[in-house]
């Protein structure tokens, strides 16, 4: 965090982070080197845009740019859509109300979540966002939707059902979805990105874009472009620890939650006996179901996202965790006596890994000022209701050193401290919908994602449904024009159908 005990305390979410008490004996980097020769490579395809990662984020870039008439790819290395909020079972969705109930972050988060079945969203009615009574905010305090004795729409999903919900999406607007296929590298020529080196069963193909979305959520495609990143974090803040979520079934949260709101002091005692057992005790929420328990999983400090023998360690030490939390609870916490595994999460949970450096970025001091910038691309919820409400710049999701990229998602251009909201998943919806917006734009006019003009982008966000702050969408409204990519010419760079690239 900045220094400032302002932003210390409960002003996110309270939870324990579970480190080493010694330093870790680390495998030591490779010394040896293997020389790998160059190679000629097909071109699996070529398209206006190109969306790497099909989390949050890149699933409303692609779904962003392809409703302007853009052809667009989308590139992702597993077998579903949803990153971290599916795969990861991150399926409580953070706030997309502000302090007063208003709901800020719309577009594409309300097609997702429009699209799932009544059974499939549970969180609270329309009518209670914003409300403030005790008895209304005690209840979904308890149920991940009240926050500072505020309601929040703050909804937890079924991941299977929002799975879907974002394939369809996609392909309904036209996006031709690749999965199981890793982007490797970006093919960058004198600064100027121009499409994709990716792996998969058939090998490694390149993809030639106008512009790449990199939504990888560890900006992989703008370090390796070369692109300077942020890593600075917090040590005592969980915004940098990773840990596999997992959901327990045959629950019932009901009995659980009685449990713990009529007897404080009997799950105290449960959470220390837990602590004492297991090193760690980590406390279920809710889910979209009342026999679903979610466990995020044991918050893991002092490893790297990015590298591969510290994911594999995580993975490992949280199904023991998650196995020895099974037995834990099974025998000793109301409501869990017939508790099975149910999945542990497919997806590790990084929170934070990069951040893009960029010409400009959400920090600490702009929670306090209220500032909403010109190039406003959608508006986050706050941390606390003594902060504004945090108007997002088109540049945070313009990377420095790489043309033509956009790197919408967790790993936007933001302090440590606002990483805390940026990255959660309505503003990862908002992020990844401006930069489709503008990935669009720019492929239709022809330009550097950097030169877009962001009136037309703005224009573009609002006839989407984006909502931004009223000074910006007044000035918006008046008349952008929004090149269409699909235009004549427009892919005029391209290298033509079939061109082997070396
Ligand atoms: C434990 C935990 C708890 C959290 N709690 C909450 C919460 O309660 N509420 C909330 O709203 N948010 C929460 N978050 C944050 C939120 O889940 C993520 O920050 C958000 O999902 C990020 O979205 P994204 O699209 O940027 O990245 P991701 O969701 O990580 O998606 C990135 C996608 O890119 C794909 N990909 C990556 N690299 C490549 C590659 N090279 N080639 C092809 N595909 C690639 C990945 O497979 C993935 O599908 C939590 C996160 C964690 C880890």
């Amino acid at each position: 965090m900045t220094g400032d005990d302002a932003t210390k305390g409960r002003l996110f979410f309270q939870s324990e982070i579970f480190g080493d008490d010694q330093p870790r004996p680390r495998r030591p980097r490779p010394t040896k080197m293997h020389r790998e020769p160059s190679r000629t490579i097909p071109v699996h395809a070529e398209t206006d845009v190109l969306v790497v990662g099909g989390g949050p984020a890149g699933t409303a870039a692609a779904v962003a740019a392809a409703r302007l008439g853009a052809a667009v790819m989308l590139v992702e290395r597993y077998n579903h859509l949803g990153g971290l909020s599916t795969g990861g079972l991150v399926i409580w969705i953070d706030r997309m109300t502000d302090w007063s109930g208003a709901q800020i972050i719309q577009g594409i988060a309300n097609d997702l979540l429009d699209r799932l079945p009544k059974e499939a969203v549970a969180g609270p009615p329309r009518g209670a966002w914003g409300a403030a009574d005790e008895a209304t905010a005690a209840y979904w305090r308890e149920r991940t939707a009240a926050f500072h004795g505020i309601v929040t729409w703050s909804p937890t999903v079924d991941p299977e059902r929002l799975k879907t919900a974002s394939a369809e999406l996609l392909l309904e607007s036209g996006v031709r979805l690749l999965l199981h296929a890793w982007a490797a590298d970006p093919i960058v020529e004198d600064g100027v990105v121009r499409g994709v080196v990716f792996e998969s069963k058939e090998g490694r193909r390149a993809i030639l874009a106008r512009v790449v979305v990199d939504a990888t959520g560890d900006a992989d495609l703008v370090f390796r472009a070369g692109a300077r990143c942020d890593s600075d974090i917090d040590a005592n803040d969980i915004h940098h620890c990773m840990n596999t979520a997992w959901v327990f079934g045959g629950v019932d949260m009901g009995r659980w939650i009685a449990f713990k709101t009529a007897e404080p002091a009997a799950f105290a005692a449960f959470m220390a006996e837990g602590r004492a057992r297991l090193r760690f005790c980590e406390r279920p929420f809710v889910s979209w179901r009342n026999d679903v328990a979610l466990f995020m999983g044991p918050r893991q400090s002092g490893f790297s996202a990015v590298d591969v023998e510290d994911l594999t360690e995580i993975e490992t030490r949280s199904r023991r965790l998650m196995i020895a939390h099974l037995d834990y609870y099974r025998g000793r916490a109301p409501g869990f006596e017939n508790a099975y595994l149910m999945l542990q999460a497919p997806q590790i949970g990084v929170r934070h890994s990069r951040r893009i450096a960029a010409a400009a970025r959400v920090e600490r001091a702009q929670w306090d000022a209220g500032t909403i910038w010109d190039d406003e691309v959608g508006v986050s919820p706050s941390l606390a209701p003594r902060f504004a409400n945090i108007s997002v710049p088109y540049r945070s999701l313009v990377p420095i050193g790489v043309e033509n990229m956009l790197a919408p998602g967790r790993h936007v251009a933001c302090d440590a401290s606002s990483h805390a909201f940026l990255r959660e998943i309505p503003q990862c919806w908002l992020t990844g919908q401006a930069a489709g917006v503008a990935a669009a734009v720019a492929a239709g006019a022809g330009v550097s994602v950097r030169d877009v003009d962001v009136g037309a982008v703005q224009h573009g966000l609002i006839s989407q449904g984006v909502h931004l702050s009223p000074a910006v969408a007044a000035r918006a409204g008046t008349g952008a024009v929004i090149p269409s990519a699909a235009a004549p010419g427009a892919r005029k760079r391209l290298k033509s159908a079939g061109e082997t690239f070396i």
